[in-house]
C-alpha cells in the first residue's frame, strides 16, 4: 500500500503532461482539478489498500472530466418536443433570426444606446423600442422594462402610491412564480379596493367604488385560468367610460400581449393590445416573451402624461431593460409592423401550423426512425396563456419498455430532448421542434441504446 501511494505522481509532474488542459481550462482551475484528483486517489488507495496506483494518463483523464463538469454551462439549449409552445420552464419564446442578429450586433459592439446621433450629445435608451411601438400601435408613448411583473409594479408605484386602486375580485390572480396581483399592489404602496364577487362584477360596482377619490381602475387579465358559468363583467369600454367621468385612469395588465388574433388559429380569442387601446385604456402593459414571441421584457404603452410620470419614478431605473433586450424587442416588433410575424417569429409560426402540416412532418419522422405510430393529439400554447385551449396536432407515438426511463435517456442526450408520455407511450410533437434533423439524431441514438 505504501508503495502505491509513493508511486503517485506529483502535481508538478502531472502539469508537465497537462498542456492541453492548461490551454483549454486555464492554470488555476487545472491546478485545482489535479490536486483534487490526486487527493481523491490517495484517499481511495488508503481506504481500499490497493497496490497498483493509477497511471498518469488515468489521473489526467479524471482531472479532465472534473474540469469539463466545472466549465459546462448549466443553462443550455434543449429540443422542445412537448408541443407546449410557450413552455415557461423551457425558456418561453425562441427568437426570430433577425431578433437574434439585432441582439448580437448590440452585444458585440458599442451602440448609440444613450447617444443622440444628430447632436452628438447624450440621448435616451428609451427611444429605441418606443419608436416602433408608436408606429405599430399608434400610442403616444411607450416604455420597455425588465419583464411584465416589473412593469405592473412600476406602473402602480408611479401612479397609485398611497392611493386607491379599484380591481374586481375576479381578477386578483396569481400568475405563477409568486406573482400575485394583490401582493404586487401592496408592494407598490397602492390601496387595494376590491369590488364585485369572484364570478360577477357590474358597472355599478365600479361607479360605487369611484365615488371616493381613486388613482386607478385596474384590469388584470386572467391569463392562466377561466371563470365559467354564472359570470358577468362589463365591457372594457364601459369601464373606461365610467372611470373617465370620475377623472380616473384605467390600467390594463394584459399579461400575454397578443398583437394578433389567436382565434385565427382555431384558439380562443386572447384580448389584444390594440383592443385595449381602442377601448380607451390609458396604460396597457404586457410581456415581451409570451404570445409576442420576443425576448424577456415588460412593455408599457399609452398616454404620454402618465408614461412620463412612470419614466421618472426611481423604480424605472431599477427595472430598466438592458440594451440587448431593447434591440431584441424592437426587432421582434418590426415583424409585426412589416406584417411578417407568422413567417418570421417562431412561436407565431408554430401556432399557425395546421394539423395537416404537422402530420406531414410526423410521417417523415416515422419513416426516418423506422418505427412509431402517427397519432392525433393536442398542442397547447402554455406560458400561462389561453388555459384549456389546444390545437389539433399529430405526434409520433413510440412504444418503449419503460417510457419514463426513455424520457430520462432523451434528457441525457446532447442536445437534450424534452418529450411527454401518455398512456404508456412516449409522444413527440413536431409543432414545437425547431430542428427536425437534430431531434431525429437524438431519438435514433436513444432508441438504439435503449432496447
Ligand atoms: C405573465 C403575466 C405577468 C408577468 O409577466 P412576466 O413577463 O412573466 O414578468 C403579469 N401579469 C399577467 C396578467 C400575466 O399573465
Amino acid at each position: 500500500m505504501m508503495t502505491s501511494l509513493r508511486d503517485l505522481p506529483s502535481v508538478d509532474s502531472l502539469l508537465k503532461h497537462a498542456d492541453d488542459l492548461l490551454v483549454r481550462f486555464g492554470r488555476p482551475s487545472t491546478l485545482d482539478a489535479l490536486r483534487l484528483t490526486l487527493d481523491e486517489t490517495r484517499a481511495r488507495l488508503k481506504r481500499d489498500g490497493q497496490t497498483a496506483s493509477p497511471s498518469l494518463d488515468s489521473i489526467l483523464a479524471s482531472a479532465e472530466s472534473r474540469l469539463a463538469a466545472w466549465t459546462t454551462p448549466s443553462l443550455a439549449p434543449v429540443i422542445n418536443a412537448t408541443g407546449v409552445i410557450l413552455h415557461t420552464n423551457l425558456g418561453r419564446a425562441p427568437l426570430s433570426e433577425s431578433t437574434i442578429r439585432a441582439m448580437n450586433a448590440v452585444a458585440a459592439n458599442y451602440s448609440n444606446l444613450e447617444f443622440d446621433m444628430a447632436t452628438g450629445k447624450r440621448g435616451s435608451r428609451l427611444i429605441h423600442a418606443e419608436a416602433v411601438l408608436q408606429n405599430l400601435l399608434g400610442v403616444e408613448s411607450a416604455l420597455v422594462v425588465n419583464n411584465n411583473a416589473s412593469a405592473v409594479l412600476l406602473v402602480l408605484s408611479a401612479l397609485a402610491n398611497k392611493k386607491r386602486v379599484v380591481i374586481p375580485r375576479s381578477q386578483l390572480v396569481e400568475i405563477g412564480g409568486g406573482f400575485r396581483v394583490p401582493d404586487v399592489m401592496k408592494q407598490s404602496g397602492a390601496k387595494l379596493v376590491e369590488i364585485g364577487t369572484t364570478n360577477k362584477v357590474r358597472i355599478s360596482d365600479y361607479k360605487d367604488a369611484l365615488a371616493e377619490p381613486t388613482a386607478l381602475v385596474m384590469r388584470a387579465h386572467r391569463s392562466n385560468f377561466k371563470i365559467i358559468g354564472f359570470t358577468e363583467e362589463p365591457e372594457l369600454a364601459k369601464i373606461v367610460d365610467v372611470a373617465r367621468k370620475s377623472n380616473v385612469f384605467v390600467v390594463d395588465d394584459l399579461g400575454s400581449g397578443a398583437l394578433i388574433d389567436t382565434a385565427k388559429y382555431g384558439l380562443a380569442h386572447e384580448p389584444t393590445v390594440q383592443e385595449s387601446l381602442a377601448a380607451g385604456v390609458d396604460i396597457v402593459c404586457f410581456s415581451g416573451d409570451k404570445l409576442l414571441g420576443g425576448p424577456q421584457a415588460g412593455i408599457i404603452v399609452g398616454k404620454k402624461e402618465l408614461i412620463d410620470r412612470i419614466k421618472k419614478h426611481p423604480l424605472a431605473r431599477a427595472v430598466r431593460a438592458d440594451k440587448i433586450s431593447l434591440a431584441g424587442i424592437a426587432a421582434t416588433l418590426l415583424h409585426y409592423l412589416k406584417d411578417e410575424a407568422e413567417r418570421e417569429i417562431p412561436t407565431v409560426r408554430m401556432m399557425s401550423l395546421t394539423a395537416r402540416q404537422v402530420e406531414v412532418r410526423t410521417e417523415a419522422w416515422r419513416s426516418a426512425l423506422g418505427q412509431g405510430e402517427v397519432v392525433k393529439s393536442e398542442s397547447t400554447v402554455g406560458g400561462g396563456s389561453l388555459p384549456e385551449e389546444s390545437m389539433p396536432t399529430f405526434v409520433l407515438s413510440l412504444r418503449v419498455k419503460s417510457p419514463d426511463k426513455f424520457l430520462a435517456k432523451l434528457r441525457e442526450a446532447n442536445p437534450p430532448v424534452i418529450a411527454r408520455t401518455e398512456n404508456d407511450r412516449v409522444l413527440l410533437d413536431p409543432r414545437t421542434v425547431l430542428d427536425d434533423d437534430a431531434l431525429l439524431r437524438v431519438v435514433k441514438e436513444a432508441l438504439r441504446a435503449y432496447r
